[in-house]
């Protein structure tokens, strides 16, 4: 039962995710998590320069960025529209609701996705459920709102289950591996 939370990879933060990395597994795009992955959870919006840079390079790159993000249609309103990025809210992962949908909208097959996210309860499962690779991030800031707190003490188990199987990798990497 622990296999759905496994991610593919383990990446210190989104942010270190470029255009080369992705094309040489052959993918075409993201579907990423908001809170903790791309800006801290009480963060209300993008101001800063880092996410800018990344989703212009993205862009050039012809690699589709959209936000899945289990919180609500204001929030991810918020946050995508002066970026001009696309999102579905309230994408309820672990379940492949959200992330299908994003599916719907690339017309891409299952093998040029990746799903990034800091959770393995929600982001990784809900990868998984849905037959795309996953990137596990380390969360932006240590702090969670209160849902997550709950799931974090879940995952403490699932985490310790994985890496005593070697389902996980105990350092967080720079780059994709393999
Ligand atoms: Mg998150």
């Amino acid at each position: 039962m622990f296999e759905r939370f496994k991610p593919t990879w383990m990446l210190n933060s989104i942010y270190s995710l470029t255009p080369a990395d992705l094309k040489r597994h052959g993918i075409k795009a993201i579907l990423t998590d908001l809170d903790n992955t791309l800006i801290a959870w009480n963060q209300p919006q993008a101001n800063n320069d880092q996410l800018r840079n990344w989703l212009a390079m993205m862009k050039k790159a012809n690699i589709s960025v959209i936000v899945v993000s289990n919180n609500n249609h204001h929030r991810l309103k918020k946050f995508a529209q002066p970026l001009g990025t696309d999102f579905v809210a309230r994408a309820m992962k672990p379940f492949g609701f959200g992330v299908k949908k994003a599916k719907k909208r690339l017309n891409l097959t299952d093998d040029q996705l990746v799903l990034v996210g800091d959770q393995l309860l929600t982001d990784i499962a809900a990868a998984n459920c849905t037959n795309i690779r996953s990137i596990l991030v380390k969360p932006l800031v240590a702090s969670d709102a209160w849902n997550t707190k709950i799931n974090r003490l879940l995952e403490k188990v699932v985490r310790h289950y994985l890496l005593k199987h070697k389902m996980l990798d105990d350092e967080w990497r720079n780059k994709l591996n393999g």
